[in-house]
């Protein structure tokens, strides 16, 4: 639970990051376009969101159904 909320978090303030930076932050020659990357990556990788939603959504059915 605190990958996949850490990571959206991370994508969400990335985004916003380069959104405020306009065309500097869509640029490679700067740093944040690296970062909004690398936040999608933790959304993929070790485990999707989705996927881990579903693993916590099942889990939980099952401790209380
Ligand atoms: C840079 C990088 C490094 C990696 N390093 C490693 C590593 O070191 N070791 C390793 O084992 N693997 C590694 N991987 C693989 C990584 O774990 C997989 O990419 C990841 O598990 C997602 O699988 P996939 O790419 O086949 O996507 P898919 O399974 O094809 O998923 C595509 C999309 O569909 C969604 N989706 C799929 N099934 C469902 C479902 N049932 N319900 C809802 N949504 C669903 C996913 O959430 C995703 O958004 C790496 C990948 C990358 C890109």
């Amino acid at each position: 639970m605190c990958k996949y909320y850490a990571s959206d978090v991370a994508m969400k303030v990335t985004v916003d990051a380069v959104q405020i930076l306009g065309g500097y932050g869509y640029m490679k020659e700067y740093p944040v376009e690296k970062m909004m990357r690398d936040a999608k990556i933790l959304q993929i990788y070790e485990g999707t969101n989705q996927i881990q939603r579903g693993i916590v959504a099942n889990a939980l059915l099952k401790e209380y159904y």
